[in-house]
């Protein structure tokens, strides 16, 4: 027999990371040394208090039954406590944070609760892939809001066509960004909120980075514009903060209809996040603050030693402290897939190409800080020597 896939999952581009997973996996096969900056997963081990949390909730015989529902009262407590002691707004445990399995899969389950076939869903472009995916999924048309360098990688909402905007139904926005590491200030998102309203679209905005960020510059919540809470709902991580992209866990927070409504996609598809580790969850947002800040000067560290010999190298990076990612200019003359397997056959570099996250990251170049030190040395060392003809 052969089986022909669905029209949506046909229409969705290679997933990115597996292209690049193929190639580098031959390469590798050949025995070279590869320093691989490709993928967005950190390289350090969960923080072991973490471990011990869950070692301890895996003991308790209520938790080795179906989960259900929104997540643990426990974990939505601890959710609202660290959301208010962090930006300072209040949620409601009961009705405004739903716990889910990470945040990929909120993300991508999030349109079966609120967009029907034929509507659109605006999507960043470049922008991770999860968004149009979970579009296609439900018959909807991604429409792709190009994030431009001289906007600061914001999406220029005034651009976009009316027609476009009258059957939009979702608009995605992702601050700090992958994979440009832009960041959005309060003034931005109170745009997008009255525009939100304005156009009655429901204001989706994925906040995976939002604890990665250099000392003094905290990235906002959408939620902390005033009124947000009528049109928006946010999709937070554990995965980055903490160390934490084996165990999946995250939760969804905003207005209580479209909390409820993930919660009842949800509800369909799956039993909810295994309660240990919510429990898990509940430690790692109820830990001492030193906990992510430890995170953070590691990608601190990191940031200087390559965005250094980047430059050194004559290479053009854009200026951020947040998430975990490098933007770079390919050099001219290459394609970003070129350039990418240029940067792989002759410095052994695994980098992701900015074309594989939307047309408009034509251009430019990913580069993780998701290895240690030394290895970023190395990659400092083989772009120095690099020859570009
Ligand atoms: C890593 C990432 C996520 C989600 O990761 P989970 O491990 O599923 O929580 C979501 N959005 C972006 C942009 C990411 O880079």
């Amino acid at each position: 027999m052969e089986f022909t896939r669905s029209k949506a999952l046909q229409a969705l581009p290679p997933y990115l990371f597996i292209e690049i997973d193929k190639k580098k996996k031959a390469a590798l096969a050949a025995g070279v040394d590869l320093v691989d900056l490709g993928v967005g997963d950190p390289d350090r081990p969960t923080p072991k208090v973490l471990i011990k949390a869950l070692q301890k909730a895996a003991l308790n015989p209520a938790f080795h039954q179906y989960p259900f529902g929104n997540g643990m009262l426990s974990y939505r407590k601890a959710v609202g406590a660290w959301f208010k002691k962090r930006f300072n707004v209040a949620l409601d445990p009961a009705t405004e944070i739903v716990a889910t399995i990470g945040s990929k899969e909120a993300i991508g389950h999030f349109p079966i609760a609120f967009v029907n076939p034929g509507d659109v869903v605006l999507c960043p472009d470049p922008g991770y892939p999860v968004y149009a995916a979970g579009a296609r999924f439900v018959g909807a048309t991604p429409y792709f809001m190009p994030l431009l360098e001289k906007n600061g990688f914001l999406p220029d909402l005034d651009a976009i066509p009316w027609l476009t905007l009258r059957k939009a139904k979702l608009l995605w926005l992702n601050y700090p960004n992958n994979p440009t590491a832009a960041t959005a200030t309060l003034a931005f998102f109170e745009k997008a909120v009255a525009f939100a309203k304005k156009h009655k679209l429901i204001l989706a905005h994925d906040m995976a980075y939002s604890e990665v960020y250099e000392a003094g510059q905290k990235p906002p919540s959408v939620l902390e514009v005033p009124g947000a809470k009528d049109v928006a709902i946010e999709f937070h991580s554990l995965s980055k903060t903490f160390n934490m992209t084996g165990w999946r866990v995250g939760f969804a927070v905003g207005h209580p209809q479209l909390v409820a409504g993930l919660a009842s996609a949800k509800g369909n598809l799956d039993s909810g996040v295994v309660s240990a580790i919510q429990a898990m969850g509940e430690a790692a947002l109820k830990a001492p603050e030193s906990l992510a800040k430890g995170v953070r000067s590691v990608y601190k560290k990191r940031r200087a030693i390559l965005v250094g010999g980047l430059k050194k190298a004559g290479f053009s990076v854009f200026p951020s402290q947040a998430a975990f990612y490098l933007w770079v200019k390919v050099p001219q003359g290459h394609s970003s897939a070129g350039f990418c397997s240029l940067l792989l056959d002759k410095a052994g570099i695994v980098a992701t190409p900015g074309n594989g996250f939307g047309a408009s990251g034509e251009g430019y170049f990913r580069l993780t800080l998701t290895a240690p030190d030394a290895r970023l040395k190395l990659a400092v060392k083989r772009l120095s020597q690099l020859k570009l003809d």
